[in-house]
Formats: C-alpha cells, sequence, structure tokens
C-alpha cells in the first residue's frame, strides 16, 4: 500500500493551501491508498478522519508533524498537543508510554548547507553532525524524500538514514495540489487503521516509494535501498541520489518558502 505519511491542510496548518476534501481527491487521482493529515502542532478528531474516509472511500488518518527544538517529528498515536511537546525528549516519553511511532521529517533542514556538501570532507563532518541529533535515538525511520525537497537535500537526508541503520521514507510534505504524492511510503502489510500504520512503522516494514507517470498511467517507482531500510544497497553515494519525480517547485520542507499571497490565499 502506498501512503503518504506527511500532508498539510488549511486552516489546521496555516501555511497550506489545500483544503482537505481537495487534498483527498487528488491523493486518490494520483494513485495512493491512504493518507496521514501531520497539521503543525496540530491534531484532528478521529470522528473527522473518519468522515472523510467514508465520505471518499479512502483511508484518512490523523497523526501531526511536531515541532520541537531538535527538528520537527512525524508523530502517530498521539491525540492532542501538550505542553513541553517543544522539547523532543517530552514527545519521546508520550510516544513511549502510548507505544507511537516516530519519523523525522525533512532532516536536512538546519542541517545541510550547500558550501559544505561541495566538499567531500565537510560534507561527511556534515552527515556525522546530524546523526548526533538525539531525536535518532528513538525514531523509527528518518523521511529520506520529503516532496519539497531539493535532490542534493534528499540525498542528504538518506545518507543521515543510511549512517544511522534507519529505515527511509517517503512523502509529499504537501501544502498545495502538485506537492501530493510527489513521494510516498510503501507498506507491505495492509493499513486499515492507524494501529496497523503504527505497527508497521515500528517494525521498520516500510520504503520510500515515487509515483511517476508512463504511458499506462502511474506507475509506483519504488525507492527501496535508498533510504537505508532493510537490503539497503551499499554503496550508494549521495551524487547517486535519483531525479525527483516530479519538477519541484516548491523548495524547503514545510515551513520555508511559502507565502501566501492575497490572490491565491484559500477561502475560509
Ligand atoms: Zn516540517
Ligand atoms: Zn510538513
Amino acid at each position: 500500500m502506498l501512503i503518504d505519511l506527511h500532508v498539510h491542510t488549511y486552516p489546521r496548518s496555516d501555511d497550506s493551501y489545500l483544503m482537505a476534501e481537495e487534498l483527498v481527491k487528488q491523493a486518490k487521482a494520483v494513485g495512493l491508498d491512504g493518507i496521514c493529515l501531520t497539521e503543525h502542532d496540530g491534531f484532528w478528531d478521529p470522528k473527522d478522519t473518519r468522515y472523510l474516509s467514508e465520505k471518499h472511500d479512502f483511508l484518512v488518518l490523523g497523526a501531526s508533524e511536531v515541532n520541537t527544538e531538535e527538528g520537527h517529528l512525524l508523530v502517530f498515536g498521539l491525540d492532542r498537543y501538550v505542553f513541553g511537546m517543544h522539547r523532543a525528549s517530552f514527545v519521546r516519553e508520550m510516544i513511549e508510554e502510548r507505544r507511537g511511532a516516530v519519523i523525522v521529517a525533512h532532516p536536512y533542514r538546519r542541517t545541510f548547507w550547500e558550501e559544505q556538501a561541495r566538499d567531500p570532507v565537510a560534507y561527511r563532518a556534515m552527515v556525522q553532525r546530524a546523526c548526533e541529533n538525539p531525536i535518532y535515538r528513538f525514531c523509527h525511520g528518518v523521511e529520506t524524500f520529503n516532496g519539497r525537497g531539493l535532490p542534493q537535500q534528499n540525498a542528504f537526508s538518506q545518507e543521515v538514514s543510511r549512517t544511522l541503520g534507519l529505515p527511509g521514507a517517503g512523502s509529499g510534505d504537501a501544502h498545495r495540489l502538485e506537492d501530493v504524492g510527489r513521494y510516498a511510503t510503501e507498506f507491505d502489510a495492509p493499513i486499515r487503521e492507524l494501529r496497523d500504520l503504527i505497527r508497521e512503522v515500528r517494525a521498520g516494514q516500510f520504503r520510500p516509494a515515487a509515483l511517476r507517470p508512463s504511458r499506462e498511467g502511474l506507475r509506483v517507482s519504488p525507492l527501496a535501498g535508498l533510504g537505508g531500510n532493510k537490503g539497503a544497497l551499499s554503496g550508494h553515494t549521495a551524487a547517486g541520489s535519483p531525479r525527483p519525480a516530479y519538477p519541484l517547485l516548491h523548495q524547503g520542507g514545510c515551513g520555508q518558502g511559502t507565502q501566501r499571497s492575497e490572490l491565491d490565499s484559500p477561502p475560509g
């Protein structure tokens, strides 16, 4: 199953241009099997995600993208924002208590610098520094393909995932229609509800995938081996990172590079 684990809707995420209904329709149209709504520090009421699921006959799950001082975390299995969640150690305790799951979003943010990437020694040191972040000691995976990340930024995330031996995930980090389904995460087991997803994420049974347009329609292109997942190809270097499936219009991951103008501001 192909699930986008990281998408934002307006108004719960105020930097998103996507209304939930249009997001679900687009996710279905591009060939995804499900989405996980991850608003910035926000949570959906399970009643509302269930309503969307039933109305559109499509898997819609609720999670959150929590902004901690140590980085953005996609958290699965928590249901509300509690003061203290700006610290990763606090999120860790909550996740352990609830037996939830965590994937580190866009690991390149605030850790990847273009200038240092040009020198192999400096690049290696930059990867090592990123890997020292305590969030990697308790997360279950790393977002190695972010739909709004530049190829070199995603390649850096893949290096982090490989260095730490953590499984990689793909997601659109959609804030606009064209971001939906740029990357997704592939699961072998059927995912019917959040608990199924959490179980598979905790077990590391997932891999990044891209949906690519072809003559026959959309084709799934597994990116296995590029995210540090089981059976990963060794010796893959940053220079060998795959080309993005679609032109990357909005770079840098969520919270960067998108400013809503009066002209294209969504209703509501
Ligand atoms: Zn983010
Ligand atoms: Zn995001």
